[in-house]
């Protein structure tokens, strides 16, 4: 990975811009000053094994930062059209599970399957255009709202951006803007909340149209009523697809299909949050300190926070 100042951010974000690559750029704008490249990868040019649906699969997956081994010899299935919750502490592992799934990195030991295919035998642009990942924190570009979105699929017409919008219910916010579609966004432009933002990024997805999403909840939406908006947007977005999220709200992680409780880089437990609350101590302790503690339905600090 490479360190850049915030000072090359301006021109890096234009040279990014007419990649359709949005996976890799989310994950670069992830972090705040850290420039994370994907790493030089060998994979084939062309699909040789048809990967059958969608399902995702670890095995024995380790892997490290550098010396210090942050996973350590993971399992998961992911079922294909199920929403996947990750819980955990903060420093637990879990953004980087999503990052390897979104093959951003390879892993050092064990594999991660697609569609009952290793991923290392794929070709990086039809395994990246499976998955659509929608980070905590949406950068947008200097661009308009139209370009932004268009960012999901490469030479995108205007109606299949407007479409994408009107499919995740943000249409008719976009319409309200300064200068609708053509509002310019990203930096200091477009004075959009947090949640506006993120539907945005939603939409972008949409457009995309992967099988697979991963979504990297905020923690907190510092606009409330926007927050109900991000989850409609969310739930149409997902329809009939895999979901991958790192959840903090409860109402995601009650209505999980299944939910990974992911601690010091292993799986420390996984089902519902019926039968975690029976099970997993660390999951009830994690539930009990948030009722406790807090009435409303985030689990922010409790849950794990991905600063
Ligand atoms: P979580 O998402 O559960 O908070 P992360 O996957 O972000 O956890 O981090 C897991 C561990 O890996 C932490 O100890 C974190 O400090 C470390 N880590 C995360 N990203 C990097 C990186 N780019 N370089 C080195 N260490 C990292
Ligand atoms: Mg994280």
């Amino acid at each position: 990975s490479v360190i850049l100042s915030a000072g090359l951010m301006g021109p890096l974000m234009i040279a990014f811009s007419y990649m359709d690559d949005i996976m890799k750029m989310q994950a670069i704008f992830g972090e705040v000053t850290e420039i994370i490249e994907r790493e030089d990868m060998v994979r084939p040019d062309t699909l040789t094994k048809q990967p059958v649906g969608s399902d995702i699969t670890l095995r024995n997956v380790r892997f490290s930062y550098k010396d210090k081994e942050i996973l350590h010899g993971l399992n998961m299935d992911i079922k294909q059209g199920e929403v996947n919750a990750f819980v955990g502490p903060s420093g637990s592992g879990k953004s980087t599970i999503a990052r390897l799934i979104d093959s951003l990195w390879d892993v050092d030991e064990g594999s991660i399957t697609f569609g009952g295919v290793d991923i290392k035998e794929l070709p990086l642009d039809y395994y990246t255009s499976k998955i659509a990942y929608v980070a905590q924190d949406n950068y947008l570009f200097d661009m308009s709202v139209m370009e932004n979105i268009r960012l999901g699929k490469a030479g995108a017409t205007d109606e299949e951006v407007i479409a994408a919008a009107k499919a995740t219910g943000c249409h008719e916010f976009i319409l309200g803007l300064e200068n609708g579609y053509d509002t310019i966004v990203g930096g200091a432009g477009g004075h959009l909340s947090g949640g506006e933002r993120q539907r945005i990024c939603i939409a972008r997805a949409m457009l995309k149209d992967a099988p697979v999403v991963i979504m990297d909840e905020a923690t907190a939406y510092t606009d409330p009523e926007n927050e109900a908006l991000v989850q409609e947007s969310v739930a149409k977005l997902v329809r009939g697809k895999t979901l991958i999220v790192i959840a903090h709200r409860l109402s995601t992680i009650i209505d999980a299909d299944k939910i990974f409780v992911i601690n010091e880089g292993n799986v420390e437990a996984e089902g519902t949050h019926a039968q975690l609350l029976a099970d997993c101590p660390l999951y009830k302790n994690m539930w009990e300190a948030h009722t406790m503690v807090k009435d409303d339905d985030r689990v922010d600090s409790v849950m794990g926070s991905d600063a």
